[in-house]
């Protein structure tokens, strides 16, 4: 087969058969063309090339240098890329970005060194805070400051005494209050944990200690104002698009929006300022109104898709929620926790199977995967739907039973990325022997499973070179090895990292590889991940991305 690949008009219109809008039959001659690469396309059946050709946004012709040069007419654009490595753009299928973005507008950010250090930003600025008004807090980590212990009530009341503070951890799970803010929402030590929540008391003292899980903050924040305007959230989705097309990220699964963040995406858009496509995943309590106007998984367009209906099972493994079989390392009777129980979210999950919506599940735990397959398992027996893509948001714990089912329903698990590197401290809570099955690449790809990229950001960084690394090398920051048997090569997690995240929102057929007649998606390193020592994979610069045929980052 010619690795010259010029697609007839026909083929190029069948490789595009899942797109509603058809480009129009003049736009066939290049406008741009890159050459001098050294392009690793994803595509096996070309999977290397020197020059790729675009038009209108997509990928017209990719090959040699000379092939593709010769495809130049008059007023074409050419760069000469001087043999820097080129691959697909990165779908970074699970992550928050319009909720991080509109945080990088309205909280202080407490990812920083030390309790003392967060104590310092959010006194700083409560200085600037009118009285009473919230002072919000984001990215904190309780196992990354100094001090090596956990943020407080009372350190927050020494930062801070009038305003009501919430800082919140950047698993997404838990927050943390002062006393004002205890206050403000009349709670106290007599109000009883709300199901599916827990406000954490002193062993000793029953007295509040801050911190506040899940269901639980719900009543804390009734009387929070909303600083989720319209302007905020827009403005939020420019900052955060802006900074991940800077990472080599061309695409995201927003994994809990709202109507509202819809919106958001589409105001960027509108201001030219959406920097990143998105397929945003739809939060269960909105989808009743979301099917009552008609709306299902696939409404939109390139830029802006309705996702799946994205539902809880259990909690986190950064915040040790996670529901497990076995207990949790130095805690014999503590398991972690479900968000609710097998019929619950059986019901939940049937609505939106029924509408046709994509379902996608938080299952961090092998207790909370296997329930959540059982829903699946059931609703496919009950009312089978051809090639539903059930997602498996997390799939952290896997064992050789959950894997086989996972592959039997064609079924698509988002373990987290960059864990393994960025959390290496947390590992402790799970325990050598346990890590052999967690964020198990390996296994699943063997398995013949297709899993995604995912950062969760914010719950880990979000750069995909990280991703590489740590998929790679199962090595954390202090070089300890976690799971080595679960390493899978650059080449499979560049795969992991483009292909498979197209797989999962149902765009395979239009982006994740550099192929004609896919959009022009890519992103320019500063070295080749294939040549890079997998210990330094992290280092490898990113020095432009293309989100279809336009740059959408320079360095
Ligand atoms: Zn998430």
């Amino acid at each position: 087969m010619s690795k010259f690949c010029t697609p007839t008009r026909r083929e190029f219109l069948g490789s595009l058969a899942a797109v509603a809008i058809f480009p129009p039959l003049d736009s066939e001659k290049p406008e741009l063309i890159l050459y001098n690469g050294n392009f690793f396309t994803v595509d096996d059946r070309q999977p290397s090339a020197q020059a790729v050709a675009i038009s209108d946004g997509r990928f017209l012709a990719i090959g040699s240098n000379s092939e593709v040069l010769n495809l130049a007419s008059a007023g074409v654009k050419k760069i000469d890329l001087g043999g820097k490595t080129v691959l697909p753009g990165f779908i970074d299928a699970h992550c928050h970005p319009a909720i991080s973005g509109l945080d990088m507008v309205v909280a202080v950010n407490c990812d920083l060194p030390s309790l003392a250090a967060i104590q310092a930003a959010l006194r700083e600025r409560a200085a600037k805070t009118p009285a009473g008004q919230w002072v919000y807090g984001s990215k904190y980590d309780d196992t990354k400051g100094a001090e090596g212990r956990m943020l407080t009530r009372a350190d927050l009341d020494a930062a801070v005494p009038d305003h009501p503070v919430v800082v919140m951890h950047r698993g997404g799970h838990t927050n943390f209050y002062n006393s004002a803010a205890f206050r403000l929402a009349g709670v106290d030590e007599k109000t009883p944990d709300p199901p599916g929540g827990k406000f954490d008391r002193d062993a000793a003292t029953g007295k509040f200690t801050g911190r506040v899980a899940d269901q639980a903050r719900t009543l804390m924040e009734k009387n929070a104002p909303d600083l989720a305007t319209r302007e905020n959230r827009a403005e939020g989705v420019k900052l955060i698009s802006r900074a991940m097309a800077r990472a080599g990220i061309t695409s995201v699964g927003d994994a809990l929006g709202t109507p509202d963040d819809l919106r958001a995406y589409q105001d960027a858009r509108d201001g030219g300022e959406l920097w990143f496509r998105v397929y945003c995943l739809i939060a269960q309590p909105h989808l009743d109104k979301m099917i009552a106007a008609g709306m299902r998984t696939g409404l939109g367009d390139e830029f802006v898709r309705v996702g799946a209906c994205k539902i809880f099972a259990d909690g986190s493994i950064s915040e040790r929620t996670a529901r497990l079989s076995k207990a949790y390392q130095g805690s014999p009777d503590y398991f972690g926790l479900l968000m609710m129980g097998e019929e619950e979210q059986y019901e939940k999950t049937k609505q939106a199977h029924l509408a046709g919506w994509q379902i996608g599940t938080h299952a961090n735990g092998d207790v909370a995967i296997d329930q959540t397959l059982r829903v699946y398992e059931r609703l496919q027996k009950e009312s089978p739907r051809r090639d539903p893509r059930f997602r498996l948001e997390h799939c952290t714990m896997v064992n050789e039973g959950l894997l086989a089912r996972i592959k039997a329903l064609g079924a698509i698990p988002a373990p987290f990325s960059s864990y393994v590197y960025y959390h290496g401290e947390k590992m402790h809570f799970y325990g050598q022997e346990r890590l052999k099955n967690m964020f198990a690449l390996r296994s699943m790809i063997d398995a013949g499973i297709r899993p995604t990229q995912a950062s969760d950001y914010t719950a880990s960084p979000y750069e995909p070179m990280m991703a590489l690394q740590s998929e790679v090398t199962r090595t954390d920051t202090k070089g300890t090895v976690w799971g080595a048997n679960q390493r899978i090569t650059v080449q499979e997690a560049i795969r992991v990292g483009t292909m498979n995240g197209a797989y999962a929102s149902f765009e395979d057929k239009i982006k994740g590889s550099i192929t004609a007649g896919k959009l022009a998606d890519l992103v320019v390193l500063g070295r080749d991940p294939l040549r890079e020592p997998p210990s330094s994979l992290v280092t490898i610069p990113v020095e432009r991305t293309m989100l279809g045929g336009r740059w959408s980052f320079e360095s």
